[in-house]
């Protein structure tokens, strides 16, 4: 995972890093609360631990700002002993956990796991009746069965899912999912439709890919 880690003790904003850089993360910092909320933003953290006191602005703050940007980064909240207030608010914020100060790195380490596991990167997700299609982690499933497809089909079924019930035409199709590096005359287009329905529809009894001739595909959503 990488992770965000919004504190403004220094040393321990380092000792946090250092700790999740050696549990095999990747770890950033930041040092006060516009500057933490700015950087959550990134879709490339997976993760955000944040102090409650920061500078600028506190971290329940950011945390409810986040949420009503429909941000659902898994925050964790560090907080002082006697703040009860402080935890509530934060949990009404939106935060997903929150460690009394002062922790132990194991501790903030198991708090992670477990907020990463309630929250699997589902925004990236695409869902099209029973087809799910991850991109981050490059895998898909049918009827809660992974399908085993080969990295072109993939790239072909992510882009009929970003569209679903609309006319993909095979020209786009090879732009998007060849990088325009296929002849636009060849038939690679239609020997990976018909691979992709070997694999997502075949085995499933399904017919969820309409040939439209001379146009492109259509991913079906009442399949
Ligand atoms: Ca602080």
């Amino acid at each position: 995972m990488h992770i965000l880690v919004v504190e403004d003790e220094v040393r321990l904003a380092g000792l946090i890093i250092q700790y999740l850089g050696e549990s095999g993360h990747t770890a950033e910092a930041r040092h006060d609360g516009p500057s933490g909320l700015d950087a959550a933003r990134d879709p490339r953290v997976d993760a955000v631990i944040m102090d409650v006191m920061l500078p600028g602005m506190n971290g329940v703050e950011a945390c409810r700002i986040l949420r009503r940007e429909a941000n659902d980064v898994p925050i964790v909240l560090l907080t002082a002993r006697s703040a009860v207030k402080e935890r509530v608010a934060g949990l009404d914020a939106g935060a997903d956990d929150y460690l009394v100060k002062p922790f132990a790195m194991e501790e903030l380490s198991a708090r992670l796991r477990a907020v990463a596991r309630r929250r699997p990167a589902f925004s990236t997700r695409l869902e099209v009746g029973d087809l799910v299609l991850d991109p981050d982690e490059q895998r898909a499933w049918r009827a809660g069965a992974e399908l085993d497809l080969s990295r072109r089909e993939f790239a072909v079924l992510k882009i009929l899912m970003e569209n679903p019930g609309w006319v993909v035409s095979r020209t786009r199709l090879l732009e998007e999912a060849w990088d325009g590096e296929a002849d636009l005359n060849s038939n690679s287009v239609d020997v990976h439709i018909s691979k992709l329905r070997a694999k997502i529809d075949k085995p499933f009894g399904r017919n969820s890919i309409t040939t439209l001739r001379g146009t492109g595909y259509r991913l079906e959503t009442q399949i």
